[in-house]
């Protein structure tokens, strides 16, 4: 097995993976690591735009209690101050760096709305392409240093620990079958989030949690695995993917409409179709459910045609794909999986319980998201912290670990039809049974199950599509162990048997391998 040594090593390339790598190329030697080509990501398909504060008329103060409303009760103060003062000047060196941010003709950066936010705050790009333009302006940035090398095709498979010390991992290229290790002082996971193990997902194929169960496996801390966002407006075509139709719709006006063609919002939310995710996702359920419907409609009819061609390109596109004109047409919406809330727990610098082991992006959960993401923090989020990981990763001091004997990983085509069988099976476990009503009963159904499925492949026999499978029943049943424990609805977690916020559960629920779960006190302001 081929050894490499580098500096750092950073796992993923969405927007966290590359900052992360941009800014340790100041450090040394950077490898990065990623399953699919460098542009395949949840953040290559954003489409809002990027929350901060750079009107005359907003403050980080004003960002931080919007950002705690969303988040229930959940969030940790210091790091969503964290975000919301170090936001602001990420985004700003990336403006003076040439970030192409959509302006008006005078050039001034134009401001979307979305939900939750009581200010005009959210920069885009592309018209709805930030997520694009995002990640290839930061790419570019990132393939010009000559310190950083990319491994594309190569998924990591195993980290490489030593007494609680992470010191590389072991990755599979998939176009030649070599496993390769990596060595470094420091790993980066940002690997992103799980939302794909949902039948009805925004998310692309990539994102099956892998960064969450390797870590647990090697004895990480998971925290709050149970809020996964629903998003209130993905398009509905039966046997389609659920393609996203931003929040930046409603932002700009779009109604939400019944079959009946009535604005239901208006009476549930003073915010109306803009109240926070949580609310809009779970009104959209019960209407649709109380309807007997499978879907609500999305209208923009009343609204300035010019304006909405012109902002939302990408998703006008689409929907001309399906015969659908967005600036007269009803567009048919139903909530599906878009965001992991929780993830790896870390401190204010992506640190991890495991020494070597930093985390930023969806796949870390730094307390910044409570129980309920603010729309188009994430996106902020990679920046700040992918920024603040890259910094403490630097300060460690190499570990002289030699790797032990490790087993090579292969991929069998005799186990393809096994995996997509079972990763079908599951995810139409998680849509009916943790979706977004949950009980006691229906949770522990799919619990069993997913033991069982953990149990059959628990013994991987290093074939890569039965680690995935395996990877996949882990996650799941982080999921429904935390849902399970917290009795109580809050923000995206919401409980049939248990309708009400209880203050006792005002915690941050925590899962690590081989102990009971246990929970964690949220982090208020200190004064002084
Ligand atoms: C359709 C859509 C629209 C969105 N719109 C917005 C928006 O407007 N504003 C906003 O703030 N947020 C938005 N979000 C959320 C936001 O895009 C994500 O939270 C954010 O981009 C996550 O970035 P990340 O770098 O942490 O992860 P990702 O961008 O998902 O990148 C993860 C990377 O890890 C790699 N990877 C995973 N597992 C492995 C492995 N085992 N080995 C090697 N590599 C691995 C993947 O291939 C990928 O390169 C949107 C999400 C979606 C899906």
């Amino acid at each position: 097995m081929r050894q490499l040594e580098f500096d750092t090593i950073v796992v993923g390339s969405g927007l966290a993976g590359l900052a992360a790598a941009y800014h340790s190329s100041a450090y040394g030697r950077v490898a990065i690591v990623t399953k699919s080509e460098l542009d395949t990501s949840n953040s290559w398909f954003a489409q809002g735009g990027i929350a901060a504060v750079t009107a005359a008329d907003d403050a980080p103060e004003i960002h931080l209690q919007d950002t705690l409303a969303a988040g229930r009760g959940l969030c940790d103060y210091d790091a969503v101050e964290v975000l919301v003062t170090e936001g602001r000047e990420r985004v700003r060196e990336l403006i003076e760096a040439g970030m192409p941010f959509d302006r008006d003709a005078g050039g001034k950066i134009l401001l979307g709305l979305e939900g939750g936010h009581t200010r005009r705050r959210i920069l885009h790009a592309g018209g709805d392409a930030t997520g694009r333009e995002l990640t290839r302006f930061l790419l570019q940035k990132v393939v010009e240093k000559e310190n950083i090398f990319a491994f594309e095709f190569t998924a990591v498979v195993r980290f490489l620990v030593r007494d609680g010390c992470v010191f590389g991992v072991q990755g599979l290229d998939f176009f030649t079958g070599e496993n390769l290790l990596f060595r470094a002082r420091a790993v980066i996971m940002a690997t992103g989030g799980l939302s794909r193990v949902y039948s009805r997902s925004t998310n692309p194929h990539t994102a099956t949690g892998d960064g969450i169960a390797l870590a647990y496996q090697a004895g990480a801390r998971i925290a709050d695995l149970e809020f996964i966002q629903f998003h209130p407006t993905a398009l509905y075509m039966p046997g389609d993917d659920a393609f996203l139709i931003s929040e930046a719709v409603r932002g700009e006006g779009a109604w939400l409409l019944n079959s009946g063609g009535k604005r239901f919002m208006e009476g549930i939310h003073p915010m109306a179709e803009l109240a926070p995710r949580d609310v809009v996702a779970y009104s959209i359920f019960r209407e649709m459910h109380q309807r007997g419907d499978d879907c609500v409609y999305l209208s923009l009819s009343h609204l300035n045609a010019g304006k909405i061609q012109s902002r939302f390109g990408t998703i006008g596109q689409k929907l001309r794909e399906y015969g659908l004109d967005m600036t007269r047409d009803r567009i048919p919406v139903a909530p599906a999986a878009h965001y992991m809330v929780g993830g790896i727990r870390t401190g204010l610098y992506g640190e991890t319980n495991l020494r070597g082991l930093f985390v930023c992006g969806e796949a870390a959960s730094t307390g910044v998201m409570g129980a309920n993401r603010l729309a188009s923090n994430s996106l902020l989020e990679c920046l700040v912290y992918g920024k603040r990981a890259s910094q403490k990763a630097s300060e460690l001091i190499p570990l002289q670990c030699k790797a032990e004997k490790m087993k090579s990983f292969a991929v069998s085509p005799d186990y393809e039809n096994s995996f997509l069988e079972l990763k079908n099976e599951i995810a139409g476990l998680m849509a009916t049974k943790l979706g977004i009503i949950r009980t006691r009963q229906t949770m522990l159904g799919a619990l069993n199950r997913l033991e069982a499925i953990a149990a059959r492949f628990g013994e991987h026999k290093y074939d890569y599509n039965l680690l995935k499978i395996k990877n996949i029943a882990d996650i799941c049943r982080l999921i429904a162990r935390a849902a399970i424990t917290r009795e109580e609805s809050r923000g995206g977690h919401i409980r049939q048997d248990f309708p009400t916020e209880d203050p006792r559960f005002r915690v941050h629920i925590i899962q690590q391998k081989d102990m009971p779960v246990s929970f964690e006190p949220v982090k208020d302001k200190t004064e002084g």
